[in-house]
């Protein structure tokens, strides 16, 4: 190894720093602690000994003023130390940037999260967290609703008791009499359904319950109802089932029934008003269409819900698609991992992966809260990320639901703890005016997600979307501008810009480059 002899600028910094302090006596038991330090550090070849030492003697500096030179240690024997622990490092980091630098740095990290560490639990605890919770309340449930527990482990128990009338809520959950009437007052209008598994992550004793929110409609719903937009279908629709917005992404609508029904939907205009079973006749059509035009390469694969299609159909629809030299990619869209785990049994798993050994498939799931997530959800996911591609989170910013960092953050870290992976994050659309009560504003979630960068793992972070014919991204822009050669970025987690030297165009320009130079 090659022995450095000479301290960086971050050492010389700090010990000027360190012996620019008072000379004089500490108390004796300060000095023998440190004593004890000092032959430490220099007796044996531990890195961890010296900065110990050196955080100690900062300390000393910053709060009481001291040089080290209350210790005995001479500013030569700290130079010795910094020579030693320099080339100790296996990456010969310096003691001035471990110790004065990288140190403050991770301090100053740490305090941007700890606000957060701090909250999480407790304004957006994880169904993990609420295991024992959700289980007093599915025994209850099952009990009020009479299932057995074969019922409750099986997805046609799960749907044949579905909570759909104000009168079985009324019965699992303690809701004021009027928020009932109102219930019934929405109902004759849009559809209300929950399956048992799914009521049960709602904390009964709480009216703003982020799982209720989505579930149980308000009588905003009807109230809100404005202007009608004509749903997305309406000029998106080339063919039969079909959805398309981009050339080569196309969308079939292949059920219109999920296994519960949101409040915020943004297909309200189609799901859930009367469950219909299309024909082999309209799934051939929409086939048709997508064999035909050859630019398409990825089939997305959606309702209502994917996993309400019968394992028959859903396996016919992958293969007739895997059939197709252009269709490269696949993707299954739905909710029913984190409202009904039930459905994903061997035979589903069996189809996903038989399909996905042919081409990739994506599982595109939607999880709005960390509250959905429970060791059963969590399960499933497991199991239906080992036989697919990706399993992918599309989640809707809602009010009092997940409209705050602390909320967001911790559903996209307790989703990925789970094998999602957070892919987007939707501002809830101005299309359907009756969940209006629900929106939040395009800056607020900005802020929010923004506020992940730096903070938590990078493939967590959501991309910020708003849906208006086409996704379109609604992230700041963190390039604030130019300096000559230099790009000026902004750091999103400290708002601390940095200039960033651009590539030089006339070097960018040079066709003859690399082993071209030598023709
Ligand atoms: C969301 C969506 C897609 C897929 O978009 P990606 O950005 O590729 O996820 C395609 N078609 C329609 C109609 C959609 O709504
Ligand atoms: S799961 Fe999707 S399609 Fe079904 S009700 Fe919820 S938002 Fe609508």
């Amino acid at each position: 190894m090659l022995f450095k002899e000479h301290l960086d600028e971050y050492t010389e910094d700090f010990f000027d720093l360190l012996y620019s302090g008072e000379h004089r006596e500490d108390s004796a038991e300060d000095a023998s602690r440190v004593w004890e330090m000092i032959q430490k550090a220099q007796s044996g070849n531990c890195v961890q000994d010296i900065v110990d030492l050196f955080l100690f003697l900062k300390q000393a500096r910053m709060e009481k003023g001291l040089s080290p030179e209350f210790t005995g240690l001479a500013r030569s024997d700290a130079v010795g130390l910094a020579l030693k622990h320099q080339n100790l490092d296996e990456h010969g980091v310096s003691l001035g940037g471990r110790v004065n630098q990288a140190a403050s740095i991770v301090q100053q990290a740490g305090d941007r999260v700890n606000s957060y560490l701090e909250a999480r639990d407790r304004e957006a605890p994880s169904g993990m967290l609420l295991w024992e919770r959700i289980q007093e309340n599915h025994s209850r449930i099952r009990e009020v609703l009479g299932m057995s527990m074969q019922d409750w482990d099986s997805f046609s128990g799960q749907l044949k008791y579905a909570i759909e009338s104000p009168q079985t809520l009324e019965s699992i959950l303690n809701l004021p009499p009027r928020a009932l009437e109102e219930v019934g007052r929405v109902t004759r209008d849009y559809r209300m359904r929950l399956t048992p598994y799914y009521a049960g992550l709602i904390m009964p004793e709480r009216l703003d319950d982020p799982v209720l929110l989505q579930a149980v409609p308000t009588g905003e719903m009807v109230d809100n109802a404005g202007i009608e937009i004509p749903p997305v279908a309406a000029d998106h629709s080339p063919a039969r089932l079909i959805d398309q917005f981009y050339p080569r992404v196309v969308t079939i609508k292949a059920t219109n029934m999920c296994a519960m029904y949101c409040t915020h939907c943004l297909r309200i205009a189609h799901i859930g008003k009367k469950d219909r079973i299309y024909t082999e006749q309209a799934y051939g059509e929409a086939l048709d269409y997508i064999r035909r035009d050859t630019r398409i390469r990825d089939v997305l694969i959606t309702g209502g819900d994917a996993f309400m299609l019968p394992n028959k159909v859903l396996r016919n629809i992958l293969a007739e698609l895997d059939s197709m030299d252009h269709v490269r990619l696949k993707r299954l869209g739905t909710r029913i991992p984190v409202t009904t785990p039930q459905r994903v049994d061997q035979e589903l798993l069996d189809i996903l992966e038989e399909s996905n050994d042919k081409k990739p498939l994506r599982v595109v799931t939607q999880i709005n809260t960390a509250q959905e997530i429970t060791p059963v959800s969590r399960e499933a996911f497991k199991q239906i990320s080992r036989v697919v591609f990706a399993v992918l989170n599309q989640a809707v910013l809602l009010k009092g639901i997940n409209d705050t960092f602390v909320k967001m953050a911790h559903l996209c870290e307790t989703i990925q703890e789970a094998y999602v992976r957070p892919y987007y994050i939707f501002n809830c659309s101005y299309r359907n005016p009756q969940f209006s009560h629900l929106r939040v504003p395009v800056e607020k979630g900005r802020d929010i997600v923004e506020g992940m960068y730096g903070n938590i793992s990078g493939d967590a972070i959501p991309r910020y979307i708003a849906t208006a014919g086409g996704k379109i991204p609604l992230h700041r822009s963190n390039v604030l501008g130019r300096d000559q050669g230099d790009i000026i970025l902004q750091k999103p987690w400290s708002g601390e810009q940095v200039k960033y030297p651009d590539a030089d165009p006339e070097v960018y320009s040079e066709s003859r480059w690399g082993l071209k130079r030598y023709e």
